[in-house]
């Protein structure tokens, strides 16, 4: 059974983390497609923006002042790098108004989230038949932004990416200072680059429901799991108390009722029907088992009752009186001989109000016990006194002790600590619950300390009106 518990325990870790693994990779997933979906939605919003005439013409001005370059640069007027400081100088003088209108355009879109936007010009290629010029990018200059924003490419997105490929002119001065003109192919490659500042965190808030729930499903699961596997245990010490009480029980019945076979069998006796005296001490055994039948009847029956079932009917005693007679009681109803009982009852005073029946039997089920698990010279300390609205009860015993991790289990019903299998000192399990029944019902606490082979201390504590 125990293997079992520790199988399914472990099964089930492994199957929570194989869900969470799962689960985390199709966060993952939505987590790509939502962003993914979310560029593209941006893309197709502000994909039309330069179809606009406008930026149409300033873009035709860029274009025809790269030709210039261009033809500059064929009739090595200019060099390489001058060809794109020269266009930037010309990108910068019709940045602002391209800006404004780009702003305007977006304003009109209305994306509901910022984004700051480039052009960027990201390769110029001259083609003389199946040779190839690289204008651009050169290792002197790689930063290709002509128009827009300027920003960091780091997190940003390429919109749109457009090749043209076009034959542009450009005059020769020729021998004789002819000038003629000469026609080449140019491959221009350009990108608009877009920047969404809090991107990151508008993808987010699209995917909290989806984050929420599956947290709160993980939640679900691993509190299911707990629950089960903590049922599953529970009701494996419910069948093992059961077992025990089951055992206990037997146990005790088979003693007097061994007892009223042999006196019944003796009454049978002719001998011992003629003796008076004879017949007499058979008669008191059967009375004296009867009784005991009896009591370990009720004790089991009593004990069915919960704390709210238990009515109370109170009384007002004197503490000092209450706890000299039922020191002395206990003393008359034991048959332990080495027995001493230490009277520390606070000095003065105090009025409780208890249901003297019920808290007497809950305290001497206390007493017996510091009886019954302690050795020849038993000593028994009753301490009380008072604290601020609470009357507090020390029984102290110099006995076996409880092992700390029984200590939590010994009010349950039926607990009793084990020595293997078997128990030396009879018992029910039921004195201890029915003495924490009892103080509960008083509405008291009551708590042990203890330590093995030194001794146990029961502690209840009374309010006191
Ligand atoms: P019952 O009282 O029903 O005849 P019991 O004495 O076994 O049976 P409880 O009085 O409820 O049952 O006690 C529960 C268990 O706690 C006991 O079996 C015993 O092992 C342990 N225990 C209780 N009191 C003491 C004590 N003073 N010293 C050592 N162990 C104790
Ligand atoms: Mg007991």
């Amino acid at each position: 059974m125990k293997n079992k518990i520790t199988i399914l325990i472990i099964a089930s870790i492994a199957t929570v983390i194989a869900l969470s693994g799962i689960q985390a990779y199709l966060v993952e997933s939505a987590y790509q497609l939502k962003k993914t979906a979310f560029l593209q939605e941006t893309n197709d919003a502000i994909s039309d923006i330069d179809n606009h005439p406008e930026l149409d013409s300033l873009m035709d001005v860029l274009a025809e002042d790269l030709r210039d370059n261009l033809g500059d640069y064929k009739n090595e007027r200019i060099t390489k790098p001058e060809v794109i400081q020269k266009l930037r100088i010309k990108s910068d003088s019709i940045n602002i108004p391209y800006m404004q209108r780009y702003d305007k355009e977006l304003k009109t879109i209305d994306l509901g989230y910022k984004i700051r936007y480039k052009r960027e010009i990201s390769s110029v290629v001259l083609f003389n038949g199946k040779q190839t010029d690289t204008i651009f990018p050169i290792p002197t200059i790689k930063d290709g932004a002509i128009l827009g924003e300027k920003f960091d490419n780091k997190d940003s997105h390429t919109i749109k990416t457009s090749r043209t490929f076009t034959e542009f002119s450009y005059y020769v001065t020729g021998e004789n200072d002819s000038i003629y003109s000469k026609a080449l192919d140019v491959e221009i490659k350009t990108k608009d680059i877009i920047l969404i500042t809090d991107w990151k965190s508008i993808v987010f808030r699209r995917l909290a429901t989806l984050l929420v729930c599956a947290v709160l499903l993980f939640l679900f699961v691993v509190g299911l799991f707990y629950y089960s596997i903590k049922t599953l245990i529970n009701q494996k010490k419910i069948t093992e108390v059961k077992t025990d009480f089951i055992n206990n029980i037997t146990h005790e019945l088979k003693t007097p009722l061994a007892t009223l076979g042999v006196a019944s069998k003796s009454l049978k006796n002719k001998e011992i029907r003629n003796s008076a005296e004879a017949f007499d001490h058979t008669l008191n055994i059967v009375d004296r088992q009867n009784t005991r039948l009896q009591k370990l009847i009720d004790q089991v029956l009593t004990n069915s009752l919960s704390a709210n079932d238990i009515v109370l009917s109170k009384d007002t005693v004197v503490d000092n009186e209450y706890f000299e007679d039922l020191i002395a009681d206990f003393k008359l109803s034991t048959q332990q001989r080495h027995l001493s009982i230490i009277n520390n009852v606070c000095a003065e005073e105090v009025l409780l109000r208890i249901d003297t029946f019920h808290f007497t039997t809950a305290l001497f089920n206390i007493l017996e016990n510091a009886v019954k698990y302690g050795n020849d010279q038993t000593e028994i300390i009753i301490e009380t006194s008072l604290k601020g609205n609470e009357y507090k009860i020390e029984i102290t015993d110099n006995g076996v002790g409880i092992a700390t991790e029984d200590i939590a289990q010994i009010f349950d019903k039926f607990y009793r600590v084990s020595h293997g299998n078997v128990h030396n000192v009879k018992g029910l399990g039921l004195g201890l619950y029915y003495t924490s029944q009892i103080v509960n019902a008083h509405k008291g606490k009551i708590s042990v300390q203890s330590e093995l082979e030194k001794g146990t201390t029961f502690i209840i504590l009374i309010p006191i009106n």
